[in-house]
This record gives C-alpha cells, sequence and structure tokens, in this order.
C-alpha cells in the first residue's frame, strides 16, 4: 500500500480477494509493479500491478474518476509515476520520455481526439508512419528520388491502415469533417502507423451509437489476430469490455478491487456494487 499520511481517497470496504482467472502462459509483454501516483494529498492510483501477456485484450474499468485516465498516462510515459516500475519486455520505462516509449512500442489513443482536423485524412495516418521511420535529413537533402520513394511506401502503409479501419473511401476528405465515429477509427490508423507492440485505446467507443460500436468491437478483434498486436483498453460500455476483453481489471478510487476474466469479474459482488450496478448499459 501507499504510505501516505493521510487516505486521500474514501476507504474501500474489507472484502475477499476476487478469484484471479489462469493467465496465459509465458512472459508477459509489459509489467506494472506497485505503481502509485499521488497529486498532494490525494492518492490518484495506489500500489497497481499489472501483467499484460502477448497477444491479449486487456481492458480496464471502473467509474469516473477511478485512476483510468491516470494509470494510462503512467504507462505511456506521459505522467511519472510517485512510486513503482513499469517494464516493456524487460525494460524499465519509467523515466524515459513519451516519444521514446512510442518508438519502443507503446502506443495511444486519447479519450478527447487530437487528430489535425485540417489536414486530410490519409494525411493524419502518414504522420503516424513517419514518426515512426524519420527519414534522415541529409538522405532527405541529397536523394530526392530516395526521399520520394520513401514518401510512396509510407503513403501505401497509411493506406493500407486506412482499409483495415474502414475508412479508404474518405482518404482525402477533411479529418474534422469526419462523423465522430470515423474520426475515433481514424486515430486508431493512425495510432497503428507507428507500428505499436502494445496498443492502448482509451475510450475507443466514446460517442458512437450501437453499430458503429460493434464495428469497432470487429477491428479491435482484428487488429489482435491480424496484426499480432497486445490491446489494453479503458471502456466506459460493459457489454462491449464484457465481449471483448480476455482480463478485465477494475479500479475504484485509485485502487485495484477486482481482477479476472469477465465471468469472474462480473460476479464480483463488490464490482457490481461500485461500478457495473451503475454503467452504462449495465
Ligand atoms: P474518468 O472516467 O472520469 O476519465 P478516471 O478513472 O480516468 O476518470 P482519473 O482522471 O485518472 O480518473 O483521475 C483519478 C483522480 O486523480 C481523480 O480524483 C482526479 O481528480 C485526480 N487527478 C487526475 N489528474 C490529476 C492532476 N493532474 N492533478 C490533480 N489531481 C488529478
Amino acid at each position: 500500500m501507499v504510505a501516505s499520511p493521510e487516505p486521500a481517497v474514501p476507504a474501500t470496504p474489507a472484502v475477499p480477494a476476487a478469484p484471479v482467472a489462469p493467465q496465459p502462459a509465458g512472459a508477459p509483454l509489459l509489467v506494472a509493479r506497485d505503481v502509485s501516483k499521488r497529486y498532494g494529498g490525494l492518492t490518484a492510483l495506489a500500489s497497481y500491478d499489472l501483467d499484460l501477456y502477448p497477444g491479449t485484450i486487456h481492458a480496464v474499468i471502473g467509474p469516473n474518476g477511478a485512476g483510468k485516465t491516470t494509470l494510462f498516462n503512467m504507462l505511456s510515459c506521459m505522467v511519472k509515476p510517485t512510486t513503482g516500475s513499469i517494464k516493456l519486455a524487460g525494460e524499465e520505462l519509467v523515466g524515459l520520455p513519451g516519444h521514446e516509449v512510442a518508438r519502443r512500442g507503446i502506443v495511444r489513443t486519447f479519450q478527447n481526439i487530437r487528430l489535425f482536423g485540417d489536414l486530410p485524412v490519409i494525411d493524419n495516418v502518414m504522420i503516424g508512419v513517419q514518426m515512426r521511420h524519420q527519414p534522415s535529413f541529409w538522405r532527405s537533402m541529397l536523394s530526392t528520388a530516395g526521399f520520394r520513394r520513401q514518401e510512396a511506401a509510407i503513403r501505401t502503409r497509411a493506406g493500407e491502415l486506412l482499409d483495415l479501419v474502414g475508412l479508404a473511401d474518405r482518404a482525402d476528405r477533411e479529418a474534422g469533417s469526419l462523423p465522430y465515429g470515423d474520426q475515433r477509427r481514424l486515430e486508431i490508423a493512425r495510432a497503428l502507423a507507428a507500428d505499436p507492440r502494445v496498443l492502448m485505446l482509451d475510450e475507443p467507443n466514446a460517442g458512437m451509437n450501437p453499430s458503429e460500436t460493434d464495428a469497432l468491437l470487429q477491428l479491435i478483434r482484428r487488429i489482435r489476430t491480424d496484426l499480432g498486436l497486445t490491446i489494453i483498453l479503458i471502456a466506459h460500455d460493459i457489454p462491449l469490455v464484457m465481449n471483448l476483453a480476455d482480463r478485465i481489471q477494475v479500479l475504484n478510487f485509485g485502487s485495484l478491487i477486482a481482477e479476472g476474466d469477465p465471468a469472474t469479474v462480473r460476479a464480483n459482488p463488490e464490482v457490481v456494487a461500485a461500478y457495473i450496478g451503475t454503467a452504462k448499459h449495465a
């Protein structure tokens, strides 16, 4: 537990530990141990542990203010934990700048969409590819032909990713003119353009209608199977999470109150009391 002079968040009632479902064999790709974040007297996240196994879909759920965004900010090294360790394939990430963590393969989308709204859809994805494959300045200067070849390859890759997320026919539209659900899928294409090992999705279906959400569910499954990615997501939509995730963690007031497969988590009385009973489409 976190050594804090005063508990900054209301204490959660003592309950027996949730039964934890067996984990896949092999080593986890992303491991967090005893990760905490304090803001002054407020503990946003306390003693958090994660074992994220390759090729799995892992969901983090919990009510507003539970610490989910804080957790994502720390896993992507946008925010430094107060305590703890976060390792990708055995290498410590804490202390690295966010862009270095993205280069190593942890790439995220955001709850509030962050696109270049004035640019064409395809350019938004090309920027993502370029961030991964920066052409050397001198090669660009010395070899116009080489630069053009590289740009053509980046455009082709961006087109493939737009195809994957179902936006190939909107490649030349202004990103900001797309409906909300399409913008969310474009954000995913841009994240994939950086060639991640771990894709972090922050409320990927926020603002989507049920049919868009269903298409998103299929897309996330395809990303896992076709691209072999490991996925961790935050979502408030309980049916989406229950249908999609192999494993779920539930946060409440900054503490992990349950972890396991969807059936285990759904049956946990503390989770029902703290969250599922009131969550969207419960
Ligand atoms: P939501 O579902 O509403 O996005 P959340 O589960 O993502 O909520 P967080 O945004 O991580 O929750 O917030 C957890 C707690 O930490 C909240 O009490 C929040 O007010 C607090 N908090 C988050 N960021 C900061 C910050 N930069 N400074 C101070 N307090 C913060």
